[in-house]
C-alpha cells in the first residue's frame, strides 16, 4: 500500500450533470482537472458547457476574465482512461449502473499510479464492489457530492472495511480543500441521503400518479409548508429522471421494499425521454441546457 500524496490533479470520468459540476468546483479551488466521457464528442460537449458556465460567472461578476482563463488553462479533455494515470484522485461520475462502473474501476486499478485515490460519486451502488473491481480496495472511497456541487456543501464520504485510514484522511483533506462539509457513511445502499430522499420523492410521484394533486401543488406544500428550498418533484427533475430510476432500481434490488421501487409514471417518463432539466421536460418544463 503506497503512501498518499496531496491531491492536486483530479481525474473525472463522466461529463454529465455531476462530473461537470465537480470539475467546476475543483477548478474554482485551483486544482488541475482531466476529464473524459464515453467518447470525444460527449466530452467536448461537456467542456463547451463548462466554458459557457464560466463565461456566465464572468458576466455575473462572480469570476474575473483572468480567473476564467486560468481555470480553463487547468482543464484538459482526455480521450482514454489511461490518460488519467497520473491523477492524484479520480472521481467516477458515469451512469448509475454497476456493470460500467465495475469495468471502469478495473481499468483505473490497472492504469493509475499506486498512490492514487479512486472515488465514486454513485448515489446508491456498492463501494465495496467497486473496491474489489479495482484490485486495490484500500484506495477506494465513495465521494457523494450533491447537486449542484458548486453550491451544495455536503459530501458523503463513504468507506468500506477495506478502506485504508490514509485514503480516508487524504479524501477528507480533499473535501476540506474544496470547502465541503463531510458526513461519514458506511457502504449501505443510498448511504444516508438517498435512503431518506428517494422514498420521499417516489411518494410525491405516486401522488401525481393517483391524481391527488398536480406537481406544482405538491412542491408548494414542501416549499411553503416545510420550508424546503426545492419541492420533491423539482428535485427529481434536477437529479435527472433516468438517474433517479436507476437509483430506485438499485435500492429496491438491495432492500426489496416497495417504497424504493420506481413508480410506473417515472418509468414511462424516462421511456419518453422526459428526463427533467437536462432534457427540458420532466415534471416541469425548462429551457434546454445540454
Ligand atoms: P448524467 O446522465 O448527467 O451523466 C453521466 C455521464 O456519464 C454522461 O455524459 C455519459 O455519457 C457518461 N458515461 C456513461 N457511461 C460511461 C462510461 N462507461 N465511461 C465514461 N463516461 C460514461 O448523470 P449524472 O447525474 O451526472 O450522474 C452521474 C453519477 O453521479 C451517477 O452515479 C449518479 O447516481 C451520481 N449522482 C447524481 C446526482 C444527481 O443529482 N444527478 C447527485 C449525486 C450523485
Amino acid at each position: 500500500m503506497a503512501h498518499m500524496t496531496k491531491v492536486e490533479t483530479i481525474g473525472i470520468v463522466g461529463c454529465g450533470v455531476m462530473g461537470l459540476g465537480i470539475a467546476e468546483l475543483c477548478l474554482s479551488r485551483h486544482m488541475r482537472v482531466r476529464i473524459s466521457d464515453v467518447n470525444d464528442e460527449r466530452a467536448s460537449k461537456g467542456v463547451t458547457l463548462l466554458e459557457e458556465r464560466l463565461a456566465h460567472e464572468v458576466e455575473r461578476g462572480r469570476l474575473s476574465t483572468e480567473g476564467r482563463r486560468d481555470a480553463l488553462g487547468r482543464l484538459e479533455q482526455v480521450a482514454a482512461v489511461s490518460d488519467l494515470a497520473a491523477s492524484d484522485l479520480v472521481i467516477e461520475a458515469i451512469v448509475e449502473e454497476i456493470g460500467p462502473k465495475r469495468d471502469l474501476f478495473a481499468q483505473l486499478g490497472s492504469v493509475c499510479k499506486q498512490e492514487a485515490i479512486l472515488a465514486s460519486n454513485t448515489s446508491s451502488l456498492s463501494i465495496s464492489e467497486l473496491a474489489v473491481a479495482s484490485g486495490r480496495p484500500w484506495a477506494v472511497v465513495g465521494l457523494h457530492f450533491f447537486n449542484p456541487p458548486t453550491r451544495l456543501k455536503l459530501v458523503e464520504l463513504v468507506t468500506t472495511p477495506s478502506t485504508a485510514p490514509s485514503t480516508v484522511s487524504a479524501a477528507s483533506e480533499f473535501c476540506a480543500a474544496l470547502d465541503r462539509e463531510v458526513v461519514f457513511a458506511k457502504d449501505t445502499p443510498g448511504f444516508l441521503s438517498n435512503r431518506l430522499l428517494i422514498p420521499f420523492i417516489f411518494d410525491a410521484i405516486r401522488l401525481v400518479e393517483s391524481a391527488v394533486a398536480d406537481a406544482a401543488d405538491i412542491d408548494r406544500v414542501c416549499r411553503s409548508g416545510f420550508k424546503h428550498a426545492l419541492g420533491p418533484l423539482a428535485t427529481a427533475d434536477l437529479i435527472g429522471l433516468d438517474t433517479l430510476e436507476q437509483i430506485g432500481n438499485a435500492l429496491f434490488e438491495e432492500f426489496g421494499e416497495a417504497r424504493f421501487k420506481p413508480p410506473i409514471a417515472l418509468r414511462r417518463m424516462v421511456s419518453l425521454g422526459y428526463l427533467g432539466r437536462k432534457s427540458g421536460r420532466g415534471f416541469f418544463e425548462y429551457e434546454r441546457t445540454g
